[in-house]
């Protein structure tokens, strides 16, 4: 008999019940200490007192009105967006998903406008993720989330990641956009060097092609960066973003120069809960937070320590680990054991990480993590570690 909640996860055995920052309790009372945070969602920790009471207070005066009157909230979040980064404008979203729709509908139409309607073509890469809707499955097209979900939305060619001549080769008159994740999560923590996001900018130019950002997992932080494309010193035309900008309330945003946009009329796209004074609510509270020098100097400083560990984590477990990676808060351990056994190892040790594909563990803990949870975190993944090796 089919469950009553529609079998789409494999879940692990674990019914958390409460959160304090870093900190998951389980139903029986055991904590578990969080490096996955909802994957990179819940940025500053569980239960955050600074979020809670943005939520708490909107939710006593307004949750929802609609996209059709002015929403105070909304613009301040989308006012702060535009003077923090590239863009020019911001459409909010609930996931990261319709963002991906989003971006995808905002390059074509921005060609239709400008009398080039053949140009549709979107070149992604392999290992790339960009959710699960028709447009996010078909960007990134493995046959694990496309399969037996045809037909798929056409438009869409798919270059090998790192492949300089495959790239070059795709772009022809009819290349819309390009679009990439800075740093693929999903596809395990894989970083374009800079270099190469440098080299992207330079293809869209010179070709005129609009170039898009995948930042809802790297983005908000994460790489100790607001956004992940600034260590390169370059700008996309089309951001996506959500995960980390809610903390936890689903809110996402695509943040588009004016150009990029020009072809976004009333009427051409819309959003019921996009942008709600709820969301808003807690995604301003989310920023004024994280967007703090002082708030990303000591995301970076945490990050150099974690990394330092876990180096030496990784050395001191050779038949396990095999190296790290990734940027920021956002790290992977590329693991010599199967990934999925040492997830599982963590949660004997209570401690939570995310497997991602070319059999890596993720861990993507709250920005706000304290040195003395990161000195824990090492310790229970020591812990996990000796216990497979035990085996
Ligand atoms: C999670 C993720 C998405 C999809 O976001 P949802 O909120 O699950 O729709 C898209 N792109 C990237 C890079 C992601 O990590």
């Amino acid at each position: 008999m089919i469950p009553s909640v529609l079998p789409t996860y494999s879940r692990a055995p674990l019914s958390f019940v409460k959160g304090e920052g870093s900190w998951l309790i389980e139903e029986d009372g055991r904590r578990f200490l969080d490096l996955g945070a909802g994957i990179a969602v819940n940025a500053l920790g569980h239960a955050n007192p600074a979020l809670v009471a943005a939520l708490t207070e909107q939710a006593g005066k307004l949750w929802h009105t609609s996209n059709l009157y002015q929403i105070p909230q909304q613009q301040a979040l989308a006012d702060k967006l535009v003077a923090l980064s590239f863009a020019d404008t911001v459409f909010f979203t609930n996931s990261g998903t319709e963002s991906c729709e989003l971006a995808v509908k905002m390059a074509r139409k921005h060609f239709y406008d400008k009398d080039q309607p053949d140009r549709v073509e979107i070149i992604t890469f392999t290992g790339s993720f960009h959710g699960r809707s028709s447009a996010g499955i078909a960007a990134a097209g493995s046959e694990k989330m496309t399969k037996g979900f045809g037909p798929l939305l056409p438009g869409f060619r798919h270059v090998e990641f790192g492949d300089h001549d495959a790239l070059t080769e795709a772009i022809t008159p009819t290349t819309a956009a390009i679009l990439i994740e800075p740093v693929q999560g999903e596809g395990g923590i894989r970083t374009v060097p800079d270099q190469c996001l440098k080299g992207l900018r330079d293809v869209c130019d010179q070709h005129g092609i609009l170039l898009i950002f995948d930042e809802v997992q790297c983005g908000v932080g994460r790489t100790g960066k607001l956004f992940a494309h600034e260590w390169a010193g370059i700008t996309p035309d089309i951001m996506m973003v959500a995960k980390g900008i809610g903390g936890g309330f689903p809110l996402g945003a695509v943040l588009a120069t004016e150009n990029a946009a020009s072809g976004m009329k009333p009427g051409t796209h819309g959003s019921t809960y996009g942008g709600n004074p709820l969301g808003c609510a807690v995604g301003n509270a989310v920023i004024d937070i994280i967007a703090s020098p002082d708030f990303l100097a000591e995301v970076n400083r945490k990050a150099g320590l974690i990394r330092q560990k876990l180096e030496g984590l990784v050395a001191g477990h050779p038949d396990v680990f095999d190296s790290v990676r990734g940027s920021g808060l956002m790290l992977g351990i590329k693991c010599k054991v199967t990934n999925s056994d040492v997830v599982a190892a963590g949660y004997d040790h209570q401690v939570i990480t995310v497997p991602a594909a070319d059999n890596v563990i993720r861990l993507l803990p709250p920005l706000n993590i304290t040195d003395d949870e990161i000195t824990e975190a090492i310790s229970r993944l020591e812990q996990a570690a000796s216990s497979i090796t035990a085996n």
